[in-house]
């Protein structure tokens, strides 16, 4: 596999919101969009890129960001592209079943992306499993000084310990891979190891979200826009759920199965990169 060295570039961050900045990801597979919220006293990071001097170019933007102000990190789950660079930033805050995602699967995903070889596996030559400085339980309000941001797990989506990020001042949420505009939606459904990801839950988490209106959403990759981007995702899992559950009880195999729905789906969003995520998907809402 030859894929593009997943590299952070801080030059291209905008502000999406008062005091709300977004290091984009530019289309780079592997490079998620990364925040930086700030308040008077303190500042959060979400997300971290791909290891550890992606993350450290994050930590020095946002010290020049902060200017002394505190600064505390969160990932929105644990996949290496997001999480796997915490450990250069001292105050790393998460959602139990996040913390939990990480000590059972951290170690399996740090083989697996280490074995893409390349600039990959170079960028995560000097990573151990990220370990967090608090653990918490429910929706955890973190006062950053004149504004409060809400850490809120969404229950099984993506993955097990996915948690969303709501600046409610602003409008802004942060969805990590929840969402995804520009491509098929990224199903980690990897049999036997990893079958965590569930296209139905997926389905009502982002139901959830639309319902709280949302004025700006940040995916975990692609392009920031409004509650229109949660809503492009609900409707292609929806697409994706009807077009495989239509076939599943006949008597194709799932070979055939997944050319079909490929097929459908790739004429119906032609301009989408990430063909290679359908597969998985009919494979898990097969199973469900
Ligand atoms: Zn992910």
């Amino acid at each position: 596999m030859n894929l593009p060295d997943p590299a952070v570039h801080v030059s291209g961050v905008t502000e999406v919101a008062d005091g709300v900045l977004v290091i984009p990801n530019e289309h780079v597979g592997l490079v998620p969009n990364i925040g930086i919220v700030g308040g008077t006293e303190a500042i959060l990071v979400v997300d971290t890129g791909l290891g550890l001097t992606n993350a450290a170019l994050v930590r020095d933007f946002a010290e020049e960001v902060a200017r002394g102000r505190r600064i505390h990190l969160t990932t929105t789950h644990f996949h290496p592209e997001h999480a796997f660079g915490s450990s250069v930033f001292d105050s790393y805050l998460i959602n139990r079943a996040q913390a939990d995602d990480l000590r059972r699967k951290g170690s399996g995903y740090l083989r697996m992306f280490r074995g893409f070889g390349g600039a990959i596996a170079e960028r995560l030559a000097d990573v151990e499993i990220p370990v967090p400085d608090e653990v918490f339980d429910g929706v955890r309000a973190l006062d950053l000084g004149g504004r409060t941001v809400l850490l809120r797990p969404t229950g099984r989506g993506h993955t097990l310990g996915d948690q969303v990020v709501e600046v409610p001042d602003a409008g802004v949420l942060f969805t990590g891979d929840l969402a995804e505009t520009g491509q098929f939606a990224i199903f980690p459904w990897f049999p036997p190891h990893d079958t965590d990801v569930s296209g139905l839950a997926w389905i009502g988490v982002l139901d959830g979200l639309i319902a709280g209106e949302p004025r700006v959403v940040v995916p975990g990759h692609g392009s920031v826009g409004d509650v229109a981007v949660l809503q492009g995702v609900r409707d292609y899992l929806g697409e994706l759920r009807d077009e495989t559950w239509r076939r599943r009880d006949s008597a194709a195999g799932l070979d055939e199965i997944v050319a079909e729905v490929t097929a459908v789906l790739a004429e119906r969003h032609p301009e989408w990169a990430g063909r290679e995520w359908i597969e998985p998907g009919v494979g898990c809402l097969c199973a469900e």
